[in-house]
């Protein structure tokens, strides 16, 4: 048994939010000193802190200070290359989205109305082998786009083709931990019902791939790019290759993540296959610990739940695809027992602020109790939880100085969120936000977003590539689809 004690969590990893560095300019065209002014800022700090009428000045790739206007313009309205009116806007952490398939932007369309199982198995898969390396980045570039206009500044990504995706998280600007999903369950014979065939060579191919893009990607882009260790799904992955890339994860100093529970299926295969439900399996073979990022957790019962609470996981709640999907998962129960709860896309969706309002709705349709969670709680799985659940909240997912500019800025002066009084700056955002109003998304102290475009490159020629990506790979998948379960 592997022990991954809190201590030696994460020890080493992600080099960004190195110190202020004054006069230097900073790596990928970091402007350099820009003061916003007068917005509300929502720290997410411990203490809660919402600043009325506050500054927030950025240097380089890291926020120097927070704190009251006057003050703020006084001590650095002169250094500042760039001064920013924000009233009647807020500015909060960038969102962070704890898990994500950027290249599955290509399946939009095509796999909404159907069950989880044909989704994955059926039409995603047909879709995916339809792609290539090239189409995988068409796909991650514009998926990235849409999430950085969204407010989304990290993101967990993985999908086929990753070395060439990868490339899209490095020139798109969005901070990104990438991984490759791997198995040894043969995929020509999984189905519900019987128990799969695992094969070992399969598995080792599949590490063999997440372990070279580990190497690749691990540290790109000054930092900004990381990855994590992904074995595909709890069902699909013997405890064996699980073991297996514990010890990579290790070993290459990265944390570990996985599909959990996000199907019937998945549990009942673990109890026939291993003898226990996900969570007890995975802790059995010492895959859990706090660098652990479950997806999902919808058909987790409370064994489940304990084990990842006693070994301080984390969970991504993707409650937008979940409704769709007609799940809920249970994310009160979760956060009660002492997991992290993250928010999540996943495929097709791309859009933070529809999460954090779905989140709201979903969780309270399960607890029919319609005064939980309070917008503040959704806030924090959609900012600091995700930066937890990451090993990454010393860095993002507040506003503070010292730490690294992810931000966003939205512009609330707009019909939706009027009245705005002071009582109603977080229930107006979280409840009638839209990201629509998101007028300026910051990486590491680069403007990627700003009045509402995209700036990190070309939006229409991300789109037209995308489009026209898109429509080949349609025309490759239409063959396949008529022999896959819930092909039409
Ligand atoms: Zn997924």
């Amino acid at each position: 048994m592997i022990s991954h004690g809190g201590s030696r969590r994460f020890a080493g990893r992600n080099r960004i939010g190195s110190a202020v560095n004054p006069g230097a300019r900073g790596g990928e065209g970091v402007e350099m000193g820009i003061l916003f002014e007068n917005a509300t800022v929502i720290t997410m700090s411990k203490d809660g802190d919402i600043i009325r009428g506050g500054s927030l000045y950025v240097e380089g790739e890291t926020i120097v200070d927070v704190g009251g206007a006057p003050r703020m313009r006084m001590e650095y309205g002169r250094k500042a290359a760039r001064i920013v009116d924000a009233r009647r806007k807020t500015i909060l952490p960038g969102f962070v989205n704890a898990h994500c398939h950027s290249t599955q932007l290509a399946c939009r369309g095509r796999a909404e109305d159907v069950s989880n199982w044909d989704a994955v198995w059926g039409i995603m898969g047909s879709i995916a082998d339809a792609m290539t390396p090239e189409d995988a980045y068409a796909a991650s570039m514009l998926a990235h786009v849409e999430m950085l206009k969204s407010g989304i500044t990290t993101v967990v990504d993985s999908g086929r083709h990753m070395p060439r995706a990868g490339e899209a998280a490095v020139d798109s600007g969005i901070r990104a931990f990438l991984h490759v999903a791997f198995r040894d369950a043969d995929p020509g014979k999984v189905r519900d019902g019987g128990i799969y065939e695992y094969v070992p060579s399969i598995g080792e191919r599949g590490l063999g791939e997440a372990v070279a893009l580990v190497e690749k990607f691990k540290g790109a882009a000054d930092g900004r790019i990381d990855c994590l260790m992904g074995p595909h799904a709890t069902d699909v992955c013997s405890p064996d290759l699980l073991a297996a890339a514990r010890r990579e994860a290790d070993r290459l100093e990265v944390g570990v993540t996985i599909h959990l529970a996000q199907n019937e299926v998945e549990p009942r295969q673990c109890r026939a296959a291993w003898g226990a439900s996900p969570g007890p399996m995975m802790e059995r073979a010492g895959f859990l610990g706090p660098d652990f990022l479950g997806a999902h957790a919808i058909f987790v019962e409370e064994e489940d739940i304990a084990a990842l609470a006693r070994n301080g996981c984390s969970v991504s709640h993707n409650p937008q695809i979940n409704a769709k999907r007609a799940h809920i998962a249970p994310a009160a129960d979760m956060m009660e027992a002492g997991v992290n709860v993250a928010l999540g896309t996943d495929n097709m969706f791309y859009d933070m602020m529809e999460v954090i309002k779905t989140a709201g709705m979903v969780w309270r349709l399960r607890a029919g109790d319609p005064t939980q969670p309070e917008p503040m709680r959704i806030l924090e799985m959609a900012t600091i939880n995700g930066a937890r659940a990451l090993g990454i909240e010393d860095r993002v997912g507040t506003l503070e100085p010292g730490k690294v500019a992810d931000l966003i800025m939205i512009d609330c002066d707009r019909p939706r969120y009027i009245p705005s009084v002071e009582e109603n700056t977080i229930t107006n955002l979280v409840h009638f936000g839209s990201s629509s109003d998101v007028q300026l998304t910051m990486v590491g102290g680069r403007v990627l977003v700003d009045d509402f475009r995209y700036v990190g490159g070309s939006e229409g020629d991300i789109m037209d590539r995308a489009q026209r990506s898109g429509e080949e790979v349609w025309q490759r998948a239409r063959g396949e689809w008529s022999r896959k379960p819930g092909g039409r």
